[in-house]
């Protein structure tokens, strides 16, 4: 009889498998894929390291092992994602919540009132407005995205995370709210330039919507938009908080002072990079 397939077997099998193929953290990605599929946390994966996978299991396994060794992300694969500590659907419609853009959360929160309104552009999964609707309990939240998928999946992790009442989703950009009358206006935009898309991380670059990433010839086109269009839409003494790419910070703030805003201010993500760029409508 030929050998089983035990947990602990088949995690170290993945896990060099993974490596080769120029995935950093083989291990961990093999645990995560495998305690989904076992409906395991990774604790539990650990004290059954002797279970043997069964046929179906270990075709599932391999099934997924191979989208993620193509270089799927693993939120894909999962189809779920942690953001601010809340659980977010995921999927190819919208790019995966990352860690960094928690500092633009953490920005809005420090000049958000309890009862605010705000505006979230190009929400994707809904990371940015959901986290913002779950922390503030009486803020009222405005999502738009010009994706309609994306716009579904937000809906639905409003739902998950209960905040759903407080929560509109608007399909188009900015214009869709031209008569808006915000406190916050908060946008995680497309900032990739055109010419450094080809040289993004394959999980990036081959899975991710373009749509979220494309930031026009130097990356920059979201925030002139956003800069031009935000004010509008503000109330006096509204505040504009812009997630930027590495290095653009700078040119980010350029934009918002030639667009009227004052108190402009720059906050580092935990890696050091500047990150959220902010100022206020006066
Ligand atoms: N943070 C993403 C990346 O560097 C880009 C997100 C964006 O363009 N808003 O992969």
């Amino acid at each position: 009889m030929a050998e089983s397939w035990t947990v602990l077997k088949i995690l170290k099998w993945t896990s060099g498998y993974l490596a080769e193929r120029g995935i950093d953290n083989g291990r961990l990605d093999a645990e995560l894929l495998l305690a989904d599929l076992l409906q395991l946390d990774r604790v539990g994966l650990y004290l059954n390291f002797d279970r043997p996978l069964n046929a179906a299991e270990l075709t599932d396994f391999r099934q997924r092992v191979g989208r993620r060794a193509r270089r799927e992300p693993l939120q894909y694969i999962l189809g779920r994602a942690e953001f601010w500590s809340l659980p977010f659907r995921v999927g190819p419609a919208v790019l995966v919540p990352r860690p960094d853009t928690e500092v633009l959360v953490e920005e809005a929160l420090a000049r958000a009132t309890p009862a605010a309104r705000i505006l979230d552009v190009g929400t994707g999964s809904g990371a940015i407005a959901v986290a913002l609707a779950h922390e503030l309990p009486a803020a009222r939240v405005a999502a738009v995205d010009i994706s309609k998928e994306a716009l579904l999946l937000a809906a639905e992790n409003a739902r998950v995370n209960g905040v759903a009442e407080r929560v509109t989703f608007t399909p188009g950009n900015l214009h869709a709210l031209a008569d808006g009358e915000f406190d916050l206006v908060v946008a995680n935009p497309p900032y990739i330039a055109a010419t450094d898309l080809a040289g993004l991380m394959p999980e990036v670059r081959d899975f991710e919507p373009q749509l979220a990433l494309d930031g026009g010839s130097d990356g920059l086109d979201a925030y002139r938009a956003l800069a031009r269009q935000a004010s509008k839409l503000l109330v006096p003494g509204g505040w504009l908080l812009v997630e930027v790419g590495a290095g653009q910070a700078p040119a980010v703030q350029e934009l918002l002072a030639a667009a009227g805003f004052g108190e402009l201010f720059c906050r580092a993500d935990y890696a050091g990079i500047p990150r959220v760029v902010g100022g206020r409508h006066i």
